[in-house]
């Protein structure tokens, strides 16, 4: 049976888009629609968890992840609990299982996990209580679910039917969580093509079994793109010398206004940040009409809301009637 499921096929815990349904993926997407006007009310939250724990674990560097983990907590009401990694126990030598089981000590109902090692937050899944839910925020190079999720949502709202788009992934394909769980996502809801487009020495050896076209020319690569997505070089986990230099990268792979012009007039340009400026796309493309990057982190809110509050409750009929949408709106709002 799958980790991430409970008997009934329900989410338990979310660690990544690997072993889920499409089904399950156009859930939470629905889910995280209920919940996107929950900031438009004059109360922001839905007292979907209140008397809920929630812990975040970070024990890597995050700005967007962390924040947006935190405030949808919050906006669901529940109690939140942000461990500073650099000034707890784990310096003076404490096991993750060993953080993990004292927190649990302290009746928390979930965690959510990002570490620097692949498979981290499956191995906390297999030991945490039965009642304990684990929020994968992303684990070394393996996966990052809720990302990917929320790049799902922000295409979807833009561009509707994922049959008929062409989506292009461009840059460090090797080391990055985001391609690949945004890979599954895509080729799971049914993504008409997939491509990457990245230097030799940033494709992933089973490349063949991922369900893209690889391109190593950018220009070709984007003909007919709807869809561009922009990877940062995850330079904290290359080992030795990948790539010349960051100015030749940005030469061949940074994103210009001109070499956009080879895309579809209505493409829009995605990166899950942090954007590193001059190098993998210039700041006109960033900041440009065609830029939906600042959406990306406001959809993070309302799919990191969905899955926690699906999560918890393991199904989401429940969750849609708590959510916000147009039913529960106002009344759920003025109580919370
Ligand atoms: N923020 C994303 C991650 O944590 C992307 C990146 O760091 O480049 O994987």
């Amino acid at each position: 049976m799958s980790l991430q499921l409970d008997e009934k096929g329900k989410l338990r815990h979310f660690l990544s888009i690997d072993g889920l349904s499409r089904e399950l993926l156009i859930d939470i997407l629905d889910t995280a629609e209920s919940f996107a006007t929950v900031p438009e009310q004059s109360v922001k939250k839905v007292p979907l968890l209140r008397g809920k724990t929630i812990v975040n674990l970070f024990f890597e560097a995050s700005t967007r992840t962390r924040t947006t983990f935190e405030l949808a907590a919050k906006r669901l009401s529940a109690d939140v609990l942000n461990i500073n990694i650099g000034a707890s126990s784990t310096v003076k030598g404490e096991t993750l299982l060993d953080t993990l089981r004292n927190l649990q000590a302290m009746h928390a109902d979930m965690f959510v996990v990002r570490h620097q090692e692949s498979g981290s937050a499956h191995f906390i899944a297999r030991h945490v209580k039965p009642y304990v839910s684990i929020i994968n925020a992303g684990d070394g190079r393996h996966a990052h679910p809720t990302q990917a999720m929320l790049d799902m949502f922000t295409i979807r709202r833009h561009k509707k039917e994922f049959g008929k788009l062409c989506v292009a992934i461009i840059g460090d394909i090797l080391h990055s969580r985001v391609a690949r769980s945004q890979i599954n996502a895509l080729n799971m809801l049914g993504t008409g093509e997939v491509r990457v487009i990245t230097p030799k020495t940033l494709l992933p050896n089973g490349h063949h079994s991922l369900g893209v076209q690889v391109h190593h020319d950018l220009k070709t690569g984007l003909k007919g793109t709807d869809v561009i997505i922009m990877l940062r070089l995850q330079n904290e986990r290359m080992s030795g010398a990948m790539l010349p230099s960051e100015a030749e990268y940005f030469r061949l792979y940074g994103l210009t206004e001109e070499k956009l012009c080879g895309a579809k007039s209505d493409a829009i340009v995605m990166h899950p940040g942090p954007i590193n400026r001059g190098v993998e796309m210039d700041s006109q493309v960033a900041d440009g009409p065609r830029s939906v990057i600042l959406q990306q982190v406001s959809h993070g809110i309302a799919i990191r809301m969905a899955v926690m509050s699906m999560a918890m409750h393991q199904g989401t009929g429940e969750a849609k009637d708590w959510g916000g949408g147009p039913l529960s709106r106002g009344k759920r709002g003025s109580e919370a």
